[in-house]
């Protein structure tokens, strides 16, 4: 589309108080956008505002709450008087096989990145065709490679992914684009995290093969990310690598590609095993982030 420009434009971002939210919305400010930051963590929220000139607006809301979600978009635009974009950026990573990992992180995982994302959109959808205006979701490499001991969160970008797709065909017709975004492994507190406490994660990562096991710096993501949103990209992959794995995705699930996976799959599930037993299944499942997000368990 010609004629967007991100100077002045108010964009809604859940996930905004950290990580790739808050970094690419420090960016987006540097840029003359007027980002509004909404998030759990009203504390993180606090301090990411401070490092944002001038002080966005902030809202501490849960993205599985859909009244949460329109208050939020209603704040937006009484705050802005419009909103040009929003941005489901909120996500929880949760691991472990999908017979022994906990239930409630599985479902939270999905309620999250999919039912989140979904609240999300739906909620500023109305302002945005006003706007004809723009929508991203954060999806994942994931979206397209499934590794063991991922099945939640693959389902929930996958998912995600699937709904940017479908949305983008309804709303083209009133000038509004939607984009998915697929990162692969950011050097964010959810990968750090899972590499500190979760031993069977780190086991994967260690078993992928590059590029896939690499973090990338947060920095190139951010650089990656602003720049398909000025130019109002439907997939924005980052780092490069991540369109051609997308491109290629029917070789991501054939066995050739799989064998690595394979091989190191029955010794993920016995690290996985040892940690239940030494911790209790909702703790290796999630980091401690995600734990305190978990309910009872609601599947038996
Ligand atoms: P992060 O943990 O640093 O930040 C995620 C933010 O989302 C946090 O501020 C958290 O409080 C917020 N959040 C979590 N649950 C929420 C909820 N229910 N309601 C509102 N806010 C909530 O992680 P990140 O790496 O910056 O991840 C951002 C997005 O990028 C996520 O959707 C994640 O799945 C996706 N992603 C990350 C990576 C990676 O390697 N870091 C790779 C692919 C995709």
């Amino acid at each position: 589309m010609t004629g967007w420009k991100l100077s002045e434009k108010v964009i809604l971002i859940t996930g905004g108080a950290r990580g790739i939210g808050a970094a690419t919305a420090r960016e987006l400010a540097r840029r003359g956008a007027r980002p509004v930051l909404a998030d759990l963590d009203g504390a993180a929220l606090e301090l990411t505002a401070k490092v944002i000139s001038p002080a966005p607006l902030t809202i501490e809301l849960d993205v599985t709450d859909p009244a949460q979600c329109e208050a939020a978009v209603q704040r937006t635009v009484e705050a802005h008087g419009r909103l040009d974009m929003v941005w489901a950026n909120a996500g929880i990573a949760s691991f472990g096989p999908l017979q022994l990992t906990s239930a409630s992180a599985w479902t939270r995982t999905v309620e999250v990145n999919l039912l989140g994302a979904y609240y999300t959109v739906r909620a500023a959808l109305p302002a945005i065709i006003d706007q004809r205006g723009y929508v991203a979701v954060t999806c994942s490499l994931a979206s397209f490679a499934h590794p063991p001991g991922m099945s939640a969160y693959a389902a929930s970008k996958a998912g995600a992914e699937a709904m940017c797709n479908s949305l983008r065909a309804e709303v083209a017709h009133l000038g509004v684009e939607v984009a998915s975004v697929h990162p692969t492994w950011i050097d964010t507190d959810m990968v750090r995290e899972g590499d500190e406490t979760q031993p069977a994660f780190r086991l994967l990562r260690q078993a992928m093969r590059p590029p896939f096991k690499r973090a990338y710096p947060l920095e190139r993501a951010v650089g990656d990310i602003v720049v398909g949103f000025e130019q109002r990209r439907r997939r924005i992959c980052t780092p490069r690598f991540v369109q051609l794995a997308h491109l290629l995705r029917p070789t991501l699930t054939s066995r050739a590609f799989e064998r690595n996976l394979l091989a190191v799959a029955p010794e993920i599930t016995s690290v996985f095993q040892k940690a239940v037993a030494e911790r209790g299944v909702d703790s290796a499942s999630a980091s401690d982030r995600v734990a305190a997000q978990l309910g009872p368990e609601r599947v038996r």
